[in-house]
């Protein structure tokens, strides 16, 4: 089982729950609606790694994330994730009502950092994400549609968490395409804070 870090100790999801459309700016960067009730997809086990990967032949989309980690049903530890998408084939599996999942559940698809202890308050956290020192994404919890704690509720109204879980928050606009050799820089904060900062260079 691929596994994530939590203080050191290596820690194996079973899933990664994605949440989308959970930022009204990224929703209209794609032409969604604004969903009445949160977008919710999986990433299964084998789609977790902390190695980004260009993949050559479809081109990948970056979307970076605040994630939770779950244990005995609440949020325990905080962390970031790429939800890598391959955008071309994701419209088209949209355009036909079909499920997302070759477009987002492919192996090395859920990027995810080590975790850190859940702040007291997850109120006044953000992130930001530069890549070659240019920032291109940021999002925090005062923009999230839906927040960490309902969307937990919502999410455990029809399906159990397991002790290790990952829960995707969704993403900002300024989603775009992952280059080999480009340098991912993501930054965690609580108020003006850091408390995380993740570097991955693009293989
Ligand atoms: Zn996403």
């Amino acid at each position: 089982m691929n596994s994530v870090i939590y203080f050191s100790k290596n820690i194996a999801p079973s899933k990664v729950i994605c949440i989308g459309r959970n930022y009204v700016a990224h929703i209209e960067e794609l032409n969604n609606e604004i969903p009445s009730e949160p977008v919710i997809f999986i990433k299964p086990n084998s789609s977790v790694t902390s190695e980004l990967f260009t993949h050559n032949k479809d081109s990948i989309h970056y979307e970076t994330e605040i994630c939770f980690m779950v244990n005995q049903g609440k949020l325990y530890a905080i962390g970031l994730g790429l939800d890598l998408t391959k955008r071309d084939i994701q419209t088209q599996l949209k355009q036909k009502g079909l499920p997302w999942e070759r477009s987002k559940a492919f192996d090395h698809s859920a990027v995810l950092s080590e975790f850190i202890e859940l702040p007291e308050s997850i109120e006044d956290i953000s992130f930001t994400l530069h890549i070659n020192g240019d920032q291109v994404q940021e999002g925090s919890y005062a923009l999230m549609l839906h927040k960490p704690q309902s969307l937990l509720k919502e999410i455990q109204s029809f399906m159990s968490t397991n002790d290790g879980d990952i829960i995707m928050t969704g993403t900002p606009k300024g989603v775009g395409t992952v280059k080999k050799g480009d340098q991912f820089e993501m930054r965690l904060y609580q108020k003006s804070q850091c408390l995380l900062t993740w570097t991955l260079i693009a293989k």
